[in-house]
This record gives C-alpha cells, sequence and structure tokens, in this order.
C-alpha cells in the first residue's frame, strides 16, 4: 500500500466531522454533514469515511496517546485541539502518512489558530513532533488485547461469556462498518420506485432477504432526498424486526413507550394502514422534536407524540387499554457498536444495574397499559444478559398470567427459549433482543 495522502481541505473536513461527531448521533449523520460542508463526494468519500470510523474505532487508544503526551485528560482540552489532536494521532501513529501529509499535519497548527485562539495553535505546534515520533509500547496481555480488538477489557470478557468460541467473528463483525439500511415507507412510497430512484442514480444496492422493504445501499451514496421525502427512513433490518414481530393491526390502539425518533412508530403506522391509534412517549425533549420531524415526513396521521416518562403512561392513559404496547427500551446500546463505533469506549460496565432498574419499570408500565388478550414486545439493541433474558425472567415470575409468545425466526433463539436474537457477525446487523409476552384473557 502507498503512503497515506491528505490534503488541507481533507484533513479540515476530518476534524470537523470528528468535533462534531461529539454532539451528534449517531456519529454517521455529524459525518455527512462535515463532508458536505467540504463538498467531500465520490471517491474521495469512501477513503475519508474509512478514516473517520477508524478514528472512532479507535478512540479509546488514541486518547490514551493524547493523554500519555499532554499530561491531562483530552477531555479537558479545547474541543478542536482534541478533534485536531485525535486525527493527528490516527494519521501519524496508526498510518503511514507521505510527507507532504506530514506538513499538511503542521499547517494543522494554522487551521486551529483560526478557529479558537493563536496560543492553542502554538501550543499544537509545539508537541507535533512529539506525535510524529510517537511509538506505543505495548508490553502486557492487555494492552495487545485492546490494541488488537480496539475495546474495553471488561467488555471483550463478556462478549466471551455470551457467545465464547464466536468471540474473536462477534468483535470483528462490530468493527466492519455496515452499509447503510433504509426502510421504504409504504405509505408514501414503493420499494419499485425507490429503486427505479436508486437505480438512476447509479448506486449499487440489495434488498434484505428478511424484511422486503428495507434496502442496503452498497455505494458511498446520502440518501437524503427519499429521507426528506419521507420516500425512505434510515433504519436497520434488525429494528424494523420489531414491528413486524409486535405486528399491529389497522384499528387497533398501540402504544409505543420509547419511541424516539420514531423508526418503530412509523413502521408500526404503515402496518396499521394509518387506521386505529398510538400513543407515543419519550422523554427526550429534542428526541421528540426528531420523532415529530420524522412522523410529519412519513406521512404517519394516528400517532399522538407524548413527552412524558412511559413509568407514567398508565396513570396518564389508563390501564389495559391497548391491544398492543411496544416497549423498545432504553438501553446501553452495545449492539450498535458498529453504527456508533465510539460508544464502545463510553460504555461502563457499572451503568448496567442502573439501566436494568429502569428496563424493569418499564416493562412492568407496559403490562399495565396491556388489555387481556394483548401482545406487547419487549425489545433492546444491547447483547447483555443482564437487559434482556435477564428483565424477561424477572418479569415472567412476577406475572404467572404472561406467556411468551414463541418467535420462530428471522432471527436465532435467544438464552431462554422462545426469546429471539440478532447477532451482528451471524446476520450482518446490529445486535437486537426480541420478546413477545402475551397477557392472558
Ligand atoms: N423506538 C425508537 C425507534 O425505533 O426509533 C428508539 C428508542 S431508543 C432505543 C430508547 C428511547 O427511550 C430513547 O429515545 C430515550 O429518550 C427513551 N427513554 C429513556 N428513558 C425513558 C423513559 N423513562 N420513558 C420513556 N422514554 C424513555
Amino acid at each position: 500500500m502507498g503512503k497515506l495522502k491528505l490534503s488541507d481541505r481533507q484533513l479540515y473536513a476530518l476534524i470537523e466531522a470528528i468535533k462534531l461527531g461529539e454532539e451528534v448521533k449517531p456519529s454517521q449523520g455529524a459525518k455527512r454533514r462535515a463532508f458536505a460542508r467540504y463538498k467531500i463526494d465520490g471517491w474521495e468519500n469512501s477513503k475519508l469515511t474509512g478514516i473517520f470510523y477508524s478514528i472512532q474505532r479507535r478512540l479509546g487508544l488514541i486518547d490514551e496517546v493524547i493523554e500519555e503526551l499532554v499530561g491531562v485528560s483530552p477531555l479537558i482540552l479545547d474541543p478542536w485541539l482534541r478533534a485536531t489532536l485525535r486525527v493527528a494521532i490516527e494519521v501519524a501513529v496508526f498510518r503511514d502518512p507521505s510527507e507532504r501529509t506530514r506538513q499538511h499535519l503542521k499547517g494543522l497548527a494554522q487551521f486551529l489558530s483560526r478557529k479558537t485562539h493563536p496560543y492553542v495553535g502554538y501550543y499544537y505546534y509545539d508537541l507535533l513532533p512529539r506525535v510524529l515520533e510517537y511509538v506505543p509500547v505495548i508490553d502486557t496481555e492487555e494492552k495487545r488485547l485492546k490494541w488488537d480488538y480496539l475495546f474495553p477489557e471488561w467488555f471483550i470478557g463478556k462478549v466471551r461469556e455470551l457467545v465464547g468460541d464466536e468471540a474473536e467473528d462477534l468483535l470483528r463483525a462490530l468493527n466492519e462498518t455496515l452499509p447503510t439500511s433504509i426502510r421504504v415507507n409504504l405509505l408514501k412510497s414503493s420499494v419499485g420506485e425507490v429503486e427505479d430512484y436508486l437505480m438512476k442514480k447509479d448506486v449499487r444496492f440489495e434488498r434484505s432477504t428478511r424484511v422486503e422493504t428495507i434496502i442496503r445501499i452498497l455505494d458511498p451514496f446520502n440518501p437524503e432526498w427519499l429521507l426528506n421525502k419521507g420516500y425512505a427512513i434510515a433504519q436497520e433490518e434488525a429494528a424494523a424486526v420489531a414491528s413486524l414481530v409486535l405486528s399491529p393491526k389497522p384499528g387497533e390502539t398501540v402504544v409505543d413507550l420509547a419511541a424516539a425518533p420514531g423508526g418503530k412508530t412509523s413502521h408500526m403506522a404503515e402496518l396499521m394502514n394509518n387506521e386505529g391509534k398510538i400513543y407515543a412517549f419519550d422523554v427526550d425533549k429534542a428526541r421528540i422534536k426528531r420523532m415529530n420531524e420524522v412522523l410529519r415526513r412519513t406521512g404517519v396521521e394516528i400517532a399522538e407524540t407524548i413527552r412524558a416518562d412511559g413509568r407514567r403512561a398508565p396513570a396518564m392513559l389508563g390501564e389495559e387499554i391497548a391491544d398492543r404496547v411496544m416497549l423498545d427500551a432504553p438501553c446501553t446500546s452495545d449492539g450498535t457498536i458498529a453504527k456508533n463505533p465510539e460508544l464502545r469506549w463510553r460504555l461502563r460496565e457499572k451503568n448496567i444495574p442502573r439501566v436494568v432498574k429502569l428496563q424493569r419499570k418499564l416493562i412492568e408500565s407496559a403490562w399495565r397499559l396491556l388489555r387481556p388478550g394483548g401482545r406487547m414486545l419487549y425489545s433492546t439493541c444491547s447483547m447483555f444478559r443482564e437487559e434482556n433474558e435477564g428483565v424477561v425472567e424477572w418479569f415472567l415470575k412476577g406475572h404467572p398470567d404472561a406467556r411468551l409468545v414463541p418467535l420462530e425466526g428471522p432471527y436465532d433463539g435467544g438464552f431462554l427459549p422462545g426469546t429471539m436474537r440478532a447477532w451482528p457477525h451471524r446476520h450482518k446487523t446490529i445486535g437486537f433482543f426480541y420478546a413477545l409476552i402475551e397477557k392472558g384473557q
């Protein structure tokens, strides 16, 4: 492989994407926005996208290098300096830059001065020679694992517990970049129309074999137009399967207890042919705003969005009022690491029990909303047993009138018979868990 060549403009685009990625989640959206600003397209886009994701995957390691060099946590540095150092370390330590590119890295001092204060630029300029000469010392097994797999050690241990011999395959899958996945919105368009559009744009794509409205875009292409028109919505196959498993019917009353940004609400409205009622709860104001926008674009007419804690839903709506309840529970989201590569460095094992506590409260709330004979889906995009089978087993113990409706596919059985799991390494999608529960008549 030749030496890595990056122009000033390409370096600026990367730095802005990394900086914006701290605020905009998933970071894919930040990358799209920053790259559009610098008119990064075509082959340039695929090259820089690769570098962007590799920075996200390595973020914990890169930050350790920064800490070693500057003596303080990168988190307390100026955000522009932090982003510039992250890019410079990726390029200089983890890759093999051309002489010209090394010069461009020096030139970033001026970029930083413009963006922040000349002092920051000087500081960077002073530090850069040490970045360019940095050689990592990998002297412990713990360090080796971290550098090979780019995951915190506790996480690697947990993955081993989950899938044993498949651990390496799973870690590798989490390190792969998933293609952009969209779900065609049948309320406004059809699979044929969306495929025609992509063909006209000369973009390679494939249709999912498990969900007929899911299309994966295989080339670097921004489907913004389809999303803005509401003809499609960004969604992973495993997320689309959740609404199909719950399978709400036209005319039913549905509660979506953790609904924003509305991926599943809009899918359920489509399955209900825009007939019936969906109460869509979420606590997060900004996410509710996004959900309102998504529902408007996708032409959903039957959803009422409610900014409130899902634990209060039975008190607000009444008990046993819903034919179906979707509980796509807040979770650690570790199943989505391929989509949010930097997430692995933010996960904390000690946070799991707190998330589980909320999940238990919400599943109880979902149950109270459900009418006898009704069904609820408990799903998460976490792979940890505590958040999945653990919550469901705990719940079933307390409710003899609850019955697991066995799920037969399209993915594999979970660790509790009747539940289902999508696995990144087996199914080429995000990690996901499903348990369909019915209330006795
Ligand atoms: N179902 C959504 C979709 O398909 O687009 C994704 C939901 S996301 C996995 C979980 C959501 O739960 C987040 O939007 C978060 O704001 C929300 N949340 C967290 N705590 C909550 C609570 N106590 N009540 C209701 N929503 C909550």
